[in-house]
């Protein structure tokens, strides 16, 4: 029987609608491969939210999703949104949209895929078969710990705040959903801290040692977080999974994002307790090369992929596109962000009908 499924998708601004046409041209066409019926719908978000409703995140976008099964988004925000007050921004779309579906876990994978080791500004060696997944969490921490502002002191200064804070349950709900990923990977967790400093973070390192009684086929070590970014850029090899906290993920998921050198090949996937989880590429809107047919579509198109296997247990259409994916590479083809020196690079859709053909003319399991 054929399953259907409800997906919202968010394209965004900048290169966001034109690497959303190629996700959604192959997921449809893997759909009839795989005998899945998908039912769009597209909803507003970021800088196209605020031109058309002033609002970067419509109470209608929030509601499509929340009736979604799955939400697609592509990216968000642009120069001429960005001297808008903060309220106003595209990010704060984004930010709201993961706090309304309470997504606190962001699962970000750094696989180096072999075909683009020579991307990777760091040596072969050093590289070569890195698989990392950094869990971050996502709701908590200091982007939203109270007090925050810029206030005025008694004598007149300025004084900018932010609060890390972290409750041992919002502890506890991401360091499960780390120690789930590790038992499905190679078994080990490396928690990252600065519990040598602060007190936030000594509550975070009891939690997870305490967690990991429950998971005893799961090896965890800890790592203060100046030291975890060392040994990202030293012998990245040595990590399975990672987890973190708000700050400390966002900058540990974008340095070992960077680990593959190519940031137009990285999905990520955000997903709650329950409701529908928020798939999306890891880079941003490139304004720079918006509207040039330049982008590359491949990290959202392996977005659609992690949404179909953490998203709707569709793990065979996801093999397909990862596959085809894989293979494409394997020929030769490249967007101009991952292209070496004397290759020739497709433009976005030349890219994407590349991988409709190769999907086309795969085998369903190879
Ligand atoms: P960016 O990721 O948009 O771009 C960084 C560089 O990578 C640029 O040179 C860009 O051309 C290139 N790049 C990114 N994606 C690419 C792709 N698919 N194919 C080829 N090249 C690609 O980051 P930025 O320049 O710091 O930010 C631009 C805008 O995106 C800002 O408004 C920022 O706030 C927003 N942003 C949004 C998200 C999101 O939606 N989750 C994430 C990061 C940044």
């Amino acid at each position: 029987m054929t399953e259907q499924f409800r997906i919202a998708l968010l394209p965004g601004d900048g290169i966001g609608p034109e690497i959303m046409a190629v996700a959604v041209a192959v997921l449809e066409q893997v759909g009839q491969l795989c005998d899945l019926k998908f039912e769009f719908r597209a909803a507003l978000i970021g800088g196209a939210a605020i031109d058309q409703t002033g609002q970067p995140l419509p109470p209608e976008t929030l509601e499509t999703c929340r009736q979604s099964d799955a939400v697609l988004l592509a990216a968000i925000g642009g120069y001429q949104w960005d001297a808008l007050p903060r309220q106003q921004r595209p990010e704060t779309g984004l930010l709201g949209l993961r706090a309304g579906l309470e997504l606190f876990a962001n699962l970000r994978p750094a696989r180096i895929l072999p075909q683009l080791v020579d991307a990777s500004s760091l040596k072969r060696e050093v590289v070569e078969g890195v698989d990392i997944m950094v869990v971050r969490e996502l709701t908590g921490g200091i982007y939203f710990g109270q007090p925050k502002g810029i206030f005025t002191t008694e004598t007149g200064q300025q004084r900018g705040v932010n609060t890390m804070a972290y409750s041992a349950d919002e502890i506890d709900r991401i360091g499960r959903v780390a120690f789930e990923t590790a038992r499905q990977r190679q078994g080990r967790l490396c928690s990252v801290d600065k519990a040598n400093v602060l007190e936030v973070s000594q509550l975070w390192r009891d939690r997870i040692t305490a967690l990991a009684s429950d998971y005893p086929d799961v090896e965890l070590s800890h790592l203060y977080v100046d030291n975890a970014a060392m040994q990202l850029l030293r012998w990245p090899k040595q990590f399975d999974t990672i987890v973190t906290g708000n700050l400390f993920g966002d900058i540990l998921s974008d340095a070992a994002a960077m680990l593959t050198g190519s940031i137009g090949m990285l999905p990520s996937a955000s997903v709650g307790a329950s409701g529908p989880g928020l798939f999306e590429p890891v880079h941003g809107s490139a304004p720079d090369i918006a509207g040039q047919d330049r982008a590359n579509p491949l990290a959202q198109v392996l977005s659609a992929a992690l949404l179909l296997r953490y998203g709707l247990q569709q793990s065979a259409a996801a093999d397909r596109i990862e596959r085809a994916v894989s293979s494409l590479l394997e020929q030769g083809y490249r967007t101009a962000d991952i292209a070496a020196a004397g290759q020739t690079a497709l433009g976005c859709r030349a890219m994407g009908e590349a991988l409709q053909q190769q999907l086309a003319t795969a085998l369903p399991q190879s």
